[in-house]
């Protein structure tokens, strides 16, 4: 199986690991906006060589789009223009505008919208690390949409990695993703904007950061550019989910401010609730 991996970065290049080493894929092919980006990827053995896109198409039997989600809007319908048996799976973490964007396109059926929910904070080929999926879930939007034999090789892919499927339509997607991860990543930058910002002393903040501060501000050294255009997708959703946070934040100051520990206290053990969740 010849596979094309469209943005070789932390997501691309870790599948491309994943499937050349349990034999899903034969052969993988770089495609990617800057040269250097995949020179590093076939120094690092990510990728055995790199091609122009359209090249790409031809010689492969899936097509993997990992860009940043603004790229794909563009690319995906242009991916598509050019297939004619090959499957194309996007990785992006907003499903609703891309969907859209390929509605109704002669060659629909042969794009199946994925959703791997693994990563970490960061970008770019060299960030790329086997083993980021195992075990985790994968989420299938729209899947009938979608040719079901293109579905049942991205399955086939997916599950050799080996990762659980899950399906969802794309509308939902989109909520929950603005609840388990976008919300994550704003509340940590604004951490550590408001300790950057009170905090003068670099030192001070290196030398006494615990392993809490540091796991909590973890996703602030993510990347603008992969996350922007993810606000920009999702805003609606990430709106309703900032004002939900908001309230809450104002709850905490408040019971300061009227020094209702009591209260306090019933917060806290009302948000452990999380730990049955994610125990
Ligand atoms: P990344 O490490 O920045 O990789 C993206 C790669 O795509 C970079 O090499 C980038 O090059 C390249 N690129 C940008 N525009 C391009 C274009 N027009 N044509 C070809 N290549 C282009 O980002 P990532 O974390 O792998 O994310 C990739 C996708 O996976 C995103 O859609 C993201 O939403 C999704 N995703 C991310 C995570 C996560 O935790 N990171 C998890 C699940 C899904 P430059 O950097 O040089 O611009």
């Amino acid at each position: 199986m010849t596979i094309s991996i469209i943005g070789i970065g932390l997501i691309g290049g870790s599948l491309a690991i994943t499937l050349k080493e349990n034999g899903f894929a034969d052969h993988i092919i770089g495609v990617d906006v800057r040269q250097e980006n995949l020179d590093k990827a076939v120094r690092r053995r990510l990728i055995d060589e790199d091609m122009e896109m359209e090249e790409a198409i031809q010689q492969s039997d899936i097509i993997i789009l990992s860009t940043p989600v603004d790229a794909m809007l563009k690319l995906l319908p242009q991916i598509l223009d050019k297939v004619d048996q090959q499957v194309v799976i996007d990785v992006g973490s907003t499903k609703k505008l891309l969907t859209k964007a390929v509605k109704g396109h002669p060659k629909r059926g042969n794009y199946v919208s994925t959703h791997p929910m693994a990563g970490t904070e960061y970008s770019g080929p060299e960030a790329a690390i086997p083993k980021l999926f195992d075990h985790k879930y994968t989420v299938f939007c729209d899947v009938e949409d979608s040719d079901p034999k293109a579905v049942q090789l991205a399955r086939d892919l997916y599950t050799s990695i080996p990762m659980h499927i899950l399906e969802l339509d794309t509308h939902s997607h989109d909520i929950h993703t603005a609840y388990v991860s976008h919300i994550s990543h704003i509340s940590s930058f604004a951490l550590a904007l408001t300790v950057l910002a009170k905090e003068k002393d670099e030192d001070r903040i290196f030398e006494l950061a615990s392993s809490g501060f540091s796991s909590t501000v973890r996703l602030a050294k993510s990347s603008p550019d992969m996350w922007i255009p993810i606000f920009r997708q999702n805003r609606d959703n990430v709106l309703d989910v900032l004002d939900e946070h908001i309230n809450q934040l104002a709850r905490f100051r408040s019971l300061l401010i009227k020094q209702d520990f009591d209260t306090f206290y019933k917060l806290i053990e009302e948000s452990n609730q999380i730990r049955k969740i994610l125990s």
